[in-house]
């Protein structure tokens, strides 16, 4: 993560709870099932919390 984001992302994190948080997905596929913009979204959680050191 390049620029702002990797300044703000971090401190945004801080502020979800825990059980929301990035790595806490367990890849149910159920928000792929009604994405308008047929976004893998376990993965690309899985590589957020990834590039947030999870
Ligand atoms: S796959 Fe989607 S709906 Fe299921 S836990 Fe992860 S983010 Fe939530």
């Amino acid at each position: 993560m390049a620029g702002s984001g990797a300044f703000i992302a971090p401190m945004a994190l801080a502020s979800v709870a825990a059980d929301k948080q990035p790595e806490s997905c367990i890849g149910c596929h159920s928000c792929e099932k009604v994405c308008p913009q047929t976004i893998h979204i376990p993965e690309e959680l899985k590589k957020f919390a990834t590039k947030m050191g999870r």
